[in-house]
């Protein structure tokens, strides 16, 4: 029996957020059933972010709505702040996933807090989301620049790690260490990974990576090695960075499937039929900047998916 691997959709969040088209609710909740279709079954599908922050998500009520409609998805949302926690709670969205910033810096710029008071923050969430009735929510607790920052440059491994245990004390239920930037290599993603699954490895771990600098795949492979056995990934490499115009994105949601499933594990998910839930997708944002080698390539003949062969 083949290990799971969890790749989830972060397409219709981080994907979306810096694109120049607002997509429909409409089409943003079609490319989460195509996902559905093809396999995935986690998605981020919104940011609960004010939207004179970002545009792309003044509906996301309605798209997470939406999304928990859609039988075999266990939708996500991305929320900033305990505002957003409250918005995504009154909801019963079945998961939330909350951010800081390991960087000091990259923290103050973008929540205008320091680090440890956007853990004090989190702290407000767990209890905030403890008192909501109904069907627990669990929360995802991310540690954006946790391998290097645009502003502050070297960011510490012992705060890293300091974070994501100050997370799970608290009461974080998955803990997603994110290269918000791309500056990661595998030698460091072997390294670091390795401490935070020693530190917190009885929570689900998770690796959030750009492939701003080509080496988004090449980190998949070290986090594997390290014992992650969760992803994001966004269709289409969508994705890209406010710090670097014309970068390519989050690693691509087709091609992390290939390299998953060639290396033996099940992620559940066919690469030809998220291949074809790209077209759809590149065709509703004109202009963009699409990135992936399986699209562009094809599959090779020797490719055997063994779809459904794990639990
Ligand atoms: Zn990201």
């Amino acid at each position: 029996m083949r290990e799971r691997v969890h790749v989830r959709e972060v397409g219709p969040r981080d994907g979306i957020q810096m694109v120049g088209t607002i997509l429909s609710s409409e089409r943003k909740l079609s490319w989460c059933r195509g996902a559905v279709a093809a396999g995935l079954r986690d998605i981020e599908v919104t940011s609960f972010v004010p939207a004179k922050v970002v545009p792309q998500f003044v509906d996301a009520e309605d798209v997470a709505r939406g999304a928990m409609t859609i039988a075999g998805l266990r939708p996500s949302a991305l929320v900033p702040n305990l505002r957003g926690a409250e918005r995504a709670f009154s909801l019963g969205i079945p998961l939330v996933n909350y951010v800081l910033s390991a960087s000091e810096a990259h923290n103050l710029a973008n929540v205008r807090r320091t680090t440890d008071e956007s853990m004090a923050d989190f702290v407000r969430i767990v209890a905030a989301r403890d008192a909501h009735p109904g069907p627990r929510i669990a929360l995802g607790a991310g540690i954006a620049t946790s391998f290097g920052c645009t502003i502050a440059g070297a960011v510490s491994e012992v705060r890293v790690v300091e974070l994501a245990e100050q997370y799970a004390a608290a009461g974080a239920d998955e803990i997603i260490v994110a290269d918000t930037v791309g500056y990661a290599d595998p030698g460091q993603v072997r390294r670091l990974m390795g401490k935070v699954v020693a530190a917190v490895g009885k929570l689900p771990v998770l690796c959030h990576f750009h492939d701003t600098r080509g080496l988004g795949l090449a980190n998949v492979v070290a986090a594997l090695e390290a014992g992650v056995r969760a992803f994001d990934a966004s269709l289409a490499g969508l994705g890209g960075c406010p710090f670097a115009p014309g970068a390519t994105g989050n690693i691509n949601t087709e091609d992390t499937v290939y390299l998953l499933e060639q290396l033996g594990f099940d992620t559940g998910a066919d690469v030809e039929a998220l291949v074809t839930l790209r077209r759809e997708v590149e065709s509703w944002l004109p202009g963009e900047r699409f990135s992936g080698a399986i699209a562009r390539a094809g599959l090779p003949k020797t490719y055997r998916p063994r779809l459904g062969a794990a639990a």
